[in-house]
């Protein structure tokens, strides 16, 4: 069996659709799950979709998810240029071998007359397909520009394998004498796709079914050209749910659906991989945390879903959060860091301590401004706070308990989460109440909210004893005003 080679040839746009990434991914899996090699072409033959920075912003978005290339622009290969627009006389070059072959012909119908030439069911309608040789001659004599159009078959049928749906089918008669040379000279995605799958050696296509209807178009290349075509495996797409419980294609309406976005709202590179991964691809076994050499080990394409598959947000947060659980607590600290904003200098000094509290808990870093709000200002809070059934606590309790405890905590003066416990403990006891009961409404007293990451000890210590000591006299006012 020859090498297994895939690429990703992605668009040059500024942002990685969660799809592209997920066939990025594939792809890379596919190689290197088999030793194959995974290349990175740019098709950027489409120059009114440039994005400036957009092959580097590529690279970096692929490495921060794990995926490297093997040949690409940057990495370099036999088998380049890996940028289109570097390869240009390549394509005008085999677009000649199908003229003087007859499975391509020039057209000079202006493209502004473009519905003079529209038929409703094949497209082009060919108005050029039979010049002859003296008409095509007086054309060139004069200069006209042209488009160079692949000669469909007009009966038949184009059959294609592929391994995620089986063998797909289409009647030639429908398929439109697409262009494969632009007047500028520059390749169609059809057909400059074609020529770099031959010419860099790729044995398996795999790209999102968007493409399954010009494949056919692909595969009557390959045969006008003697070349064999590679295998090809097409991902169905990945959806989002509606407000309507309806899935549509994912889109900004659900949520995020770039890579950079979700990094952005702090969900781990890692996990939106692992993710990503089992989004249309299911493994043998029930596992579902991976990492990246475990997926290559893994991975295999029986495992690919024909049906499409659905962006869970709920599922993501509970990957992430595993991600997190299993993290160095000092690279959790460091990684949630800038999601905390500017923090007092009293928080700021116990951040590994207050991350460490977190780091159970989060389902990703956006969550850290709001969870720790309270720790950096005190809530305006109501006094029904200070009820909660399952502990038995009342405003008339709290209104109690919170003058006995002060003295209790001024007294303390190792401010420390076991400095703390060592004087509340023994006080507990002495209310002859249960722990809750005396602990909800010191709590909220200082924190102003009824849920806090870590328990009333972990919210003293880092509010500090000045702090936590000025916000408790002024729950007293409060129960008493
Ligand atoms: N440039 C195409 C895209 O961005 C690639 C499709 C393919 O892989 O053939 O979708």
């Amino acid at each position: 069996m020859s090498a297994i080679r895939t690429r990703f040839a992605p668009s040059p746009t500024g942002f990685m659709h969660i799809g592209n990434l997920r066939t990025a991914l594939y792809g890379y899996l596919f190689a290197k799950s088999q030793n194959g090699t995974f290349i990175l072409r740019i098709e950027d033959t489409d120059q009114e979709r440039l994005v400036e920075g957009a092959v580097d912003f590529i690279e970096k978005t692929l490495a921060a998810a794990h995926i490297y290339v093997d040949e690409g622009p940057k990495e370099g290969g036999d088998y380049g240029p890996y940028v289109q627009t570097e390869r240009r006389e390549i394509y005008r070059e085999y677009a000649e071998k199908l003229l003087e072959s007859g499975h391509a012909y020039r057209c000079f119908c202006d493209p502004k007359d473009k519905d003079a030439h529209k038929t409703d069911f094949s497209g082009y309608d060919r108005h050029c397909r039979d010049l002859s040789e003296e008409e095509i001659r007086a054309h060139l004599d004069a200069g006209d520009a042209y488009v160079i159009r692949q000669r469909m078959p007009l009966t038949g049928t184009t059959t294609y394998m592929d391994l995620v749906h089986g063998l797909i089918t289409f009647e030639n008669s429908e398929l439109e004498d697409q262009i494969l040379l632009k007047r500028d000279g520059l390749p169609t995605y059809n057909f400059a796709n074609v020529v770099d799958d031959h010419l860099m050696a790729i044995s398996h296509v795999i790209r999102g079914a968007e493409y399954i209807t010009s494949a056919p178009k692909h595969v009557l290349l390959y045969k006008f050209f003697g070349w064999t075509p590679p295998a090809f495996l097409h991902l169905p797409p990945v959806m989002g749910k509606d407000a309507d419980g309806k899935t549509s294609k994912l889109s900004k309406r659900h949520g995020a659906v770039n890579f950079g976005d979700l990094i952005d709202l702090g969900y781990l590179p890692e996990a939106v991989t692992n993710y990503v991964a089992l989004l249309g691809w299911s493994p043998k076994g029930t596992q579902e945390i991976f990492t990246m050499d475990e997926l290559i080990r893994e991975f295999s394409a029986d495992g690919l879903s024909k049906s499409p598959a659905l962006f869970d947000y709920q599922k993501l947060d509970w990957m992430n959060g595993e991600y997190f659980k299993a993290m160095d607590p000092a690279k959790f600290a460091a990684l949630a860091k800038p999601f905390a904003g500017d923090l007092p200098a009293h928080i700021d000094e116990k951040w590994d301590y207050l991350a460490g509290i977190l780091q159970s808990r989060l389902a990703k870093f956006s969550e850290i401004p709001a969870t720790i709000g309270f720790l950096k200002e005190m809530p305006d809070y109501a006094l029904d706070a200070f009820v909660n059934k399952r502990n038995k606590t009342t405003v008339e309790g709290a209104r109690e308990i919170l003058p006995q405890a002060l003295p209790v905590l001024e007294s303390i003066t190792d401010w420390t989460p076991d400095g703390i416990n060592a004087a509340l403990d023994p006080f507990v006891e002495s209310t002859g109440l249960k722990k809750g009961a005396v602990m909800w409404p010191l709590r909220i007293a200082v924190a102003g909210q009824p849920v806090t990451p870590g328990g009333l000890t972990e919210v003293l210590y880092i509010l500090g004893k000045e702090n936590s000591l000025e916000r408790y006299k002024k729950s007293i006012d409060k129960l008493e005003a």
